[in-house]
């Protein structure tokens, strides 16, 4: 068990990960740009875009899984050798599966 109750940091998470995805979508819907080099720019800025939405993405999956943990009584304990997790790196990272052991 944790002393903090990871909750709302987790919430608090998952709304900034929602937030920063939904924002660079409405950037890869816009209108693109008439003349050729300014779509070569787009096209690279579109590609640094996709890596970025990818991240906040997997963070989001991240912290509903951790949400999850929370409701299965299974958050704090370590995915893969079941030992708890430290409470500073639950502190650090609310949504991390993994305890410093296994992550590394
Ligand atoms: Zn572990």
């Amino acid at each position: 068990m944790v002393d903090i109750d990871p909750r709302m940091r987790l919430e608090a998470l998952l709304t900034e990960y929602s937030t920063r995805a939904e924002a660079i979508e409405r950037d890869l819907s816009r209108v693109h740009a008439q003349s050729f080099s300014e779509q070569a720019t787009e096209r690279q800025n579109d590609m640094v875009l996709q890596g970025l939405l990818a991240d906040a993405r997997a963070s989001i999956l991240e912290v509903k899984q951790a949400l999850m943990r929370l409701d299965a009584g299974t958050y704090g304990e370590c995915a893969q050798c079941a030992e708890p997790i430290k409470a500073e790196r639950l502190e650090a990272l609310p949504a991390t599966p993994l305890c410093i052991n296994c992550a590394d």
